[in-house]
């Protein structure tokens, strides 16, 4: 009898727990003001890792009213999006993202069509924090430092981690009680675990003597950690989960999205108002203190030079009206990230391999429970170091190795989704993975963290629908081939290690086919491997850099005021001096935060 009622409970409770699981994986939709004021007092352009933390902090002085625009669509309405293993597949998607292409490189990309490496930036509410790959990483202490002595005053490492606390709630319990973490911010942080791997990689850092500690803590160089993502109970935290829905309710916070701004509208040199096209219609709307662009590493800069802020003679000849001469897109900074060298598994299979990723119990996991391997970032774990010929005054790592524990071209599908989103030609994808089918192994990707020298990014048209020229100058110091070399030594020697050899784990050994005039394994081979197959990662900054009033290429001062323009404010990732070294999203975020903290002070 007591059997009947329980198993009578269980089942009558089943579809309730199916249904919220169902409904906690999607975000519901965000209310969108269709019909909008004349004017606000705020206008915030971009729901990106800054704008949407800009607009929710800002619109909490119920007092003052906040219009924020966005370009791409409501992240809720794209299925998949926030599923954290379906990242990749969403990167090249232009329905939810800028696709761009650089320049043809010179001495990089050499793999990809037509020798131009892909940037991706999300479109969508969220902006890049709904596509991205979701790696929580601050950079490091000394990043921040040398951001103040590079001229931005209040920048410095003490300054700026209460607002990297006050935006996280990290779930992971030992971290959480530390000083240097939150435990009640809006942006949800927690532990991202595909496989058992995770442990492996640690323990084989801990083998070459490095430390295992916090590559969010106060010195995270030569730190081997496992994977943190923003990631809440399986389901993707991007920017817009984490500020917009809560404070949508707001009546004095209006969201509007597929909403392009085109040009900052200036009485004289005062920023007044945006223009924006929507459904192919423009309108006008007017801001009376101030307007904040946060479209962006490529979108903020792209957006005031069509306005008139930048080089004046490049604008000139373009035919637009110069409002300020500034340095706007002078000083670009990207990462770039090394996909291989492969190592795979000689006996028993570890880590991902196509049977465990499809299988039918990984899937349920995830669409009953929202766990298991289809809610980590299927990456597992995260190691920084400085390489030997670094300048002895960076403190910081100039070397990243994120760990996958899996082989990019262990499926058809994966291989796919890899070439289109880095623009890899495909004979050379196919050529490199045939080994790869159907094999389990795993790839330590190295970054590269501070590249020598700066990109530029220019205005190809005074027309707003065409793209900017982006030329990152990638791999043009002979040091940004060095540091990556450091990468692949670092990755075998990492394989070499008794916590991966144990597993079987060896190295795959096969030519890149533009390579095998080198010797295999040389450094002579390697660098031509480095210049074929390295790409960008997506970390665009810089672009408006912040800086001292008498720093020739500061585009904003240090309370991100747009320099001899009043009421314009830029707050993303373009006005980092030097970007950090570390995945930019919590950093962007970050300086949302702090954005709207000088905005309300009234600096
Ligand atoms: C594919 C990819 C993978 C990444 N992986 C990671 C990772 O794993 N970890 C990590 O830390 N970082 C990662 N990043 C980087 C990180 O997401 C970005 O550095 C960060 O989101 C940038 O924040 P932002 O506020 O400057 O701009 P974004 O987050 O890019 O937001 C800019 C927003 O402005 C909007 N916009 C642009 N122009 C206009 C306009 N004219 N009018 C209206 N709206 C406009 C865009 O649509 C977008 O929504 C990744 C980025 C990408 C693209």
């Amino acid at each position: 009898m007591w059997k009947t009622i329980l198993i009578t409970c269980l089942l009558a409770y089943l579809p309730f727990v199916i249904y919220q699981r169902i409904t906690r994986s999607k975000p519901r939709p965000i209310k969108i003001t269709e019909k909008l004021n004349e004017d606000y007092d705020y206008i915030v352009v971009g729901a990106g890792a800054a704008g949407a933390a800009v607009a929710n902090r800002l619109s909490e002085d119920a007092t003052k009213t906040v219009l924020l625009l966005e370009a791409g669509k409501d992240d809720a309405l794209v299925p998949g999006l926030h599923t954290p293993s379906s990242s990749l597949s969403f990167w090249a998607n232009t329905d939810v993202g800028w696709l761009y292409k650089t320049e043809p490189q010179k001495k990089a990309c050499l793999s990809t069509n037509n020798q131009e490496c892909h940037v991706c930036v999300g479109k969508v509410l969220g902006g890049s924090t709904s596509v991205n790959g979701m790696v929580y990483n601050r950079g490091s202490p000394h990043d921040f430092d040398r951001w103040e002595e590079m001229g931005a005053k209040g920048w410095s490492y003490k300054d700026v981690l209460p607002y990297f606390i006050k935006a996280e709630n990290n779930r992971n319990p030992r971290l959480a009680s530390t000083a240097l973490h939150g435990d009640s911010g809006p942006v949800f942080v927690s532990d991202s675990n595909a496989t058992d791997l995770r442990d492996t990689f640690v323990q084989a850092g801990e083998e070459l003597g490095f430390r295992r500690g916090d590559v969010n803590g106060d010195s995270p160089e030569d730190t081997f950690m496992h994977m943190q993502a923003t990631v809440r109970d399986g389901v993707r935290w991007n920017t817009a989960s984490a500020y917009l829905r809560p404070a949508q309710k707001r009546p004095n916070l209006h969201i509007l999205t597929e909403a392009h701004v085109t040009k900052v509208v200036f009485a004289g040199k005062r920023a007044i108002g945006v223009i924006y096209k929507r459904g192919g219609e423009s309108y006008t709307v007017r801001s009376e203190k101030e307007i904040i662009l946060s479209a962006g590493g490529i979108g903020s800069a792209h957006l005031l030079m069509l306005s008139g802020v930048g080089p004046r003679k490049h604008l000139e000849d373009l035919g637009i009206n110069v409002v300020a001469d500034l340095p706007v897109g002078q000083s670009l900074q990207n990462h770039m990230m090394l996909f291989g060298p492969d190592y795979i598994f000689k006996d028993e299979p570890h880590g991902i391999n196509p049977e465990t990723f499809g299988a039918l119990s990984t899937r349920m996991s995830y669409y009953l429970f929202q766990s298991g391997l289809l809610s980590s970032t299927l990456i597992d774990g995260n190691a920084l170091f400085r390489v030997p010929h670094q300048p002895k005054e960076d403190k910081f790592p100039h070397l990243q190795i994120l760990f996958l524990p899996f082989l990019y071209g262990m499926s058809d599908d994966l291989r796919e989704i890899y070439m289109n989103t880095v623009n890899l030609k495909r004979e050379v994808v196919e050529h490199l993975a045939r080994d790869l089918v159907n094999v389990a192994g795993v790839e330590f990707m190295p970054l590269l963290l501070h590249p020598k020298k700066d990109g530029t990014l220019r205005l190809k048209s005074k027309s707003p629908g065409v793209p900017p020229v982006l030329d990152p100058n990638y791999l043009s110091h002979p040091d940004d081939v060095k540091t990556l070399i450091e990468g692949v030594r670092m990755s075998q020697k990492l394989a070499n290690t008794k916590a991966f050899k144990d597993l079987g784990l060896k190295f795959l050994e096969r030519a890149h086919p533009e390579c095998v005039d080198r010797d295999f394994d040389s450094d002579e081979y390697w660098e031509c491997y480095v210049r074929h197959l390295a790409v960008s990662t997506h970390h665009q900054s810089c672009t408006c850099r912040m800086g001292a009033a008498d720093d020739p290429k500061a585009v904003v001062d240090p309370q991100l005021r747009v320099r001899g323009i009043t009421a314009l404010r830029v707050a993303d990732a373009s006005v980092m001096p030097m970007v950090v070294s570390a995945t930019t999203q919590a950093t962007c975020t970050m300086i949302g935060e702090k954005a709207a903290d000088i905005i309300k002070e009234g600096k």
